[in-house]
């Protein structure tokens, strides 16, 4: 059966794609990338007349009946999507047209934006004690948001919360976190181009998160990270995890009496 490969390529440096992700754009005879965020030099080793090909100027149908032409005429086709696909990578309406003409996929995953912005910065997003969950969605722009998923209902949990596509939103970002119940001194830390050469973190309060992101001119690609968690002071307090506690019994290790 014919297949294609979806493949994550994680969030810039050409060195946090997955092994078998490089691979299969090594193996590609067509490789396909959409936009600005995916790093060209992942390309640099396709196979001698290979295809490198953008599709931001297509659209959708155009795009997908390529990939078919391709994979039905024996060509090993892979479609590359910056960080992890899974993540507002617009694969599922991709899916449905090459299931439709009959062409199986494979999903490679990659390295999300949100864990390369968390690594950038230096934190967990899961601190035992202050926060256990974190929740990664966008603010409403041009693209609608369900009822039910409102930034204002979700931020009451008071969780970590990451915010993909949301740069030029901070003022309605600020607002529904306020309305929510959020602290103004609560802790944001912004990362622009996570992973890239000219990355830039921009450490800040949900208060001032919009006038500090105007000042470093950050108003695209960038991951907000917003919550205690993101606490530039959190190493001098005391939140330790369960599983390296002495008194802690787990599969494996036996805890101890204090
Ligand atoms: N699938 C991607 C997200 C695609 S949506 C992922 O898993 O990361 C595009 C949004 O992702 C951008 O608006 C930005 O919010 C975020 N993003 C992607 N790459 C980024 C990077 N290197 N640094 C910071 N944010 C990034």
């Amino acid at each position: 059966m014919d297949k294609i490969y979806i493949v994550g390529a994680g969030p810039g440096d050409e060195e946090l794609i997955t092994v078998k992700g490089q691979r299969l754009i090594q193996e590609a005879d067509v490789v396909l990338f959409a936009d600005s965020l995916v790093n060209e030099k992942l390309f640099t080793q396709v196979k001698e007349g290979a295809e490198v090909l953008k599709t931001s100027g297509m659209v959708l149908e155009e795009m997908v009946q390529i990939m078919v032409d391709y994979v039905r005429a024996g060509k090993k086709v892979v479609r590359v999507h910056t960080g992890d696909p899974a993540m507002y990578g617009a694969i599922m309406e991709q899916m449905v047209l090459l299931k439709e003409a009959g062409v199986e996929i494979e999903i490679i995953p990659g390295v999300s934006s949100v864990f390369a912005a968390a690594a950038a910065v230096g934190s967990e997003l899961t601190i035992p004690d202050l926060t256990q969950t974190v929740i990664l969605t966008r603010a409403e722009g041009r693209t609608p948001v369900p009822e039910k998923e409102k930034l204002r209902s979700l931020a009451e949990h008071q969780c970590t919360m990451a915010f993909f596509l949301s740069a030029t939103l901070t003022k309605k970002v600020v607002k529904e976190l306020i309305d929510a119940g959020w602290s103004e001194d609560t802790p944001v830390a912004v990362v622009y181009k996570a992973s890239w050469p000219d990355q830039k973190i921009v450490r800040t309060t949900v208060k001032n998160l919009d006038e500090d992101m105007k000042k470093a001119g950050v108003r695209k690609q960038a991951m907000i990270l917003a919550g205690w968690a993101l606490d530039p002071e959190i190493y001098k307090k005391e939140y330790r995890s369960k599983l390296y506690d002495k008194t802690f019994t787990h599969g494996f290790r036996k805890g101890v009496k204090e």
